[in-house]
């Protein structure tokens, strides 16, 4: 199994695989920069050489790593400006993952902050679009959301809508989010249930786009589109859905990656050997 979780880069970016390789992971997911802010800082020939040989001595599968979009942009937005700004973001950091040799950048899909969801799919497939159109080999993931107020790409069948516009579609792929799934309203606590789901992901998205997994339990109950995190097992998904979800993704060779809460209940050290139990 390819199992790990979102590893820190704080000191420089190669620490990301001292990181993994510490909490026994054998795939990881990173920010490329502060994930708070717009700016982000060029990499050095320093950088990245570091990155590419730690990941090379780790043994850690390329195709098992990705990086994840900073908070601010919004690819959904009415704003000209925000939108521009944003897109530049995405082709950048696009670049950057294909710099450091990562083939996976997960993307959320924005927020239409009122518009409607017509318009604000309109946005996003333009600003996908755009960032597929750079030269290199880095695949664009988009993750189905938790279903927040104004947010588009929740419901599967929505997702696979605006999945099967982007062009040229092998730029394009799928992050299968376990919590934002099941507090959309899709059931995943017993093995039936999670084959169900998926079975219906498979529908309208299929099944062969799907090249990260995020493994979190939710805070909330089934269809509450709360997006807060939990501990695995310990959320409304339980024990018995996080087990079903995981032998699925094992079984179809999908990296599985972790992003759960560190607090007094648990850390990555303890969520990971969870999940490597339930498998
Ligand atoms: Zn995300
Ligand atoms: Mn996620
Ligand atoms: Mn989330």
């Amino acid at each position: 199994m390819k199992i790990g979780c979102h590893v820190s880069i704080s000191g420089s970016i190669d620490k990301a695989i001292d990181n993994a390789v510490e909490r026994e992971c054998s795939a990881f997911q990173i920010f490329t920069r502060n994930p708070r802010g717009w700016h982000a800082k060029e990499f050095t020939k320093e950088d990245i050489t570091n990155f590419k040989s730690k990941l090379k001595t780790s043994k850690i599968d390329r195709f098992a790593t990705c990086a994840h979009m900073p908070y601010l942009p919004n690819l959904a937005t009415p704003k000209d400006d925000g939108f521009e700004k944003s897109v530049k973001t995405l082709v950048n950091e696009v670049e950057r993952c294909a710099q450091l040799g990562i083939p996976y950048l997960v993307t959320h899909l924005g927020s239409h902050l009122g518009t409607g969801e017509e318009a604000g799919i309109k946005r996003l497939v333009e600003g996908l679009t755009k960032a597929g159109q750079t030269k290199n080999d880095v695949m664009i993931l988009l993750e189905n959301t938790a279903g927040q107020k104004n947010s588009v790409g929740s419901d599967f069948k929505q997702l696979g809508e605006i999945f099967n516009q982007l062009k040229p579609a092998k730029k394009f792929g799928v992050c299968f989010d376990s919590c934002h799934a099941f507090v959309a309203g899709y059931d995943l606590r017993t093995e039936e249930k999670v084959k169900e789901s998926f079975d219906e992901f498979d529908k309208y998205v299929g099944i062969k786009n799907l090249k990260i997994l995020h493994l979190n339990d939710a805070k909330g109950e089934i269809g509450c589109n709360l997006d807060r995190h939990y501990h695995l097992g310990l959320g409304g998904i339980g024990e018995k859905g996080i087990a079903s979800i995981v032998k699925f993704a094992n079984k179809r060779k999908i990296p599985i990656i972790l992003e759960t809460p560190i607090d007094d209940d648990r850390d990555d050290f303890e969520n990971i050997r969870k999940a490597k139990g339930f498998a």
